[in-house]
């Protein structure tokens, strides 16, 4: 074979998202090694080969900063009165358990190929996922600690997300709390085997520095890299997360925390999602669980607190202080009745939020968006509340020629995007050059958004537009998703059909 480099190829749509607004006449040229090459002016094509898309806008793929992948497989399921008086996120969880306490490994990749799907046709291109099954459902460990992680570590590379797998550190089932038969999957008591089983999934599945002391299961070698970031060419990672100050006690938590920041990998947390939370907290540690991590040295730029509901302004500050970011959950926090994240003061005091779909009552990264500004507008009775001030992340001062601004759902979309991308460490979340050729197409005559102009399409899309109007996917450089279908579609319903009867007959 001759030295000759690859073809580049050339998506030509009829627009281009930019930081601030769409660009009409440009093409989006990426190499074969699934990167993004340069945005040029059609007029500047040489001989790249040309994907022409009709009557398509082109826009950086979504990243779904928190996920529970199996948990897809309650949807529709919980959604009826419990014996309770009152029912809530406590008597929900319990619900959860009794299917989490009934998956085989292959049921976990199953339903997590069926959420990594629904994902995929929503154009997220990576997934932050909060991984807490670890054992047998009697508590008994695997002979592989990290089979379960595995399963769904491979259910994301057979749909084509890229993946950051956060690998749950979970204690106990509480403060004073006996324990519960039901998280006997989750539980890991001690710090040095749970790291343990981390360094072994990152030498399997990527993160090239976490290799040292690996023993056996050190997967291929890698050559050294950054771990706070994932490089280009990487489809899989893994990170830390300690489940929530509820979960692991403070010593584990710190050990936990210093192997992270050894390591520069991420660390993903639960906090604040329920004032029971919070009062248990304050109850063992004197302080509040943001407090607690604060005074403790846990928070930095690598650390994101999942809902941050019920916090205090000088947690707020904290965050802020420490460039530790928030993920919201607003579909699910909406459906588990877990409250409403202050965006407006996060973002006020230049605190950056990412996006998750969480619970997966709903997949819908769009929905997540509108939905963080939507709960401030019925609490405040106010429109356009997360809009202006300082910015968390991305650049939002966008104005337009005839002097409209896009500032409210640019700061939305980035939320989507590129304060994602940097939650989980993937380098991914733009269309700037360097970075995979990750994104998705919106059809400009879907009846969601027709008769958009540039400068309004935005807007259009994040507070108006549905799962029909996504038509391909690409994750590095590579459709996964073409006119609305996913490659593997049929085959991934009908195995997640078959777990359903099976689960729930
Ligand atoms: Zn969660």
């Amino acid at each position: 074979m001759s030295e000759t480099p690859a073809q580049l190829i050339a998506w030509i749509p009829e627009l281009i998202y930019q930081a601030n607004g769409f660009a009409d006449g440009m093409a989006l040229v990426c190499d074969g090694s699934d990167s993004i090459v340069r945005l040029v002016h059609v007029d500047q094509l040489t001989d790249e080969r040309r994907i022409n898309l009709r009557r398509r806008a082109i826009l950086p793929g979504m990243i779904n900063a928190h996920s529970h992948a199996f948990q897809r497989v309650i949807r529709g399921r919980t959604e009826y009165r419990t014996a309770n008086q009152r029912d809530s996120f406590w008597t929900w969880r319990e619900l959860m358990y009794s299917a989490a306490t009934r998956l085989t490994p292959e049921d976990v990749y199953d339903a997590s190929r069926m959420a990594f799907l629904e994902m995929a046709l929503n154009g997220i291109t990576a997934v932050g996922e909060f991984h807490y099954l670890h054992h047998a459902p009697d508590g008994t460990p695997y002979d592989d600690p990290n089979l379960l992680a595995k399963e769904v570590v491979r259910a994301a590379r057979d749909v084509g997300l890229r993946i950051a797998l956060l690998r749950v550190a979970y204690a106990r089932s509480g403060f004073n709390t006996d324990p519960n038969p039901r998280q006997a999957r989750f539980i890991e008591s001690d710090a040095e085997l749970y790291l343990k089983s981390v360094q072994a999934l990152a030498a399997s599945v990527g993160n090239p520095t976490v290799r040292e002391g690996a023993g056996d299961d050190a997967g291929d070698e890698k050559s050294a890299g950054t771990l706070a970031h994932a490089r280009v060419s990487d489809t899989s990672w893994v990170g830390i997360a300690p489940h929530s100050v509820r979960a692991v006690p403070l010593d584990y938590l710190k050990s936990v925390a210093a192997y992270a920041n050894e390591h520069d990998l991420k660390v993903h947390m639960h906090v604040a999602e329920q004032p029971a939370e919070v009062s248990a907290c304050v109850e063992e540690y004197g302080r509040t669980p943001v407090a607690l991590l604060q005074s403790e040295g846990l928070l930095s730029e690598r650390f994101t607190a999942v809902h941050a509901i019920h916090v205090t302004p000088k947690a707020i500050a904290s965050f802020a202080g420490t460039r530790a970011m928030v993920c919201a959950c607003p579909t699910t926090e909406r459906n588990l009745g877990d409250g409403v994240v202050p965006a407006d003061e996060y973002l006020k005091h230049g605190v950056s939020i990412c996006l998750g779909t969480d619970s997966h009552a709903q997949i819908d990264l769009f929905e997540d968006a509108r939905e963080l500004e939507y709960h401030l507008r019925l609490q405040k009775l106010e429109r356009v509340v997360v809009s202006g001030g300082a910015s968390g992340g991305g650049d939002d001062s966008g104005t337009f020629p005839d002097g409209r601004v896009s500032a409210l759902a640019t700061r939305l979309f980035d939320c989507a995007t590129v304060n994602g991308a940097r939650s989980i460490g993937a380098a991914a979340g733009t269309l700037a050059p360097g970075t995979p050729a990750d994104f998705f197409t919106i059809d400009l005559d879907d009846p969601a958004v027709a008769g958009a102009a540039a400068h309004d399409l935005l807007p259009a899309i994040v507070f108006s537009s549905s799962r029909a109007a996504i038509r391909e996917v690409v994750v590095g450089g590579k459709p996964i998703v073409s006119e609305g279908q996913h490659l593997m579609q049929e085959d991934v319903i009908e195995r997640f059909n078959e777990l359903q009867k099976r689960l729930w007959a």
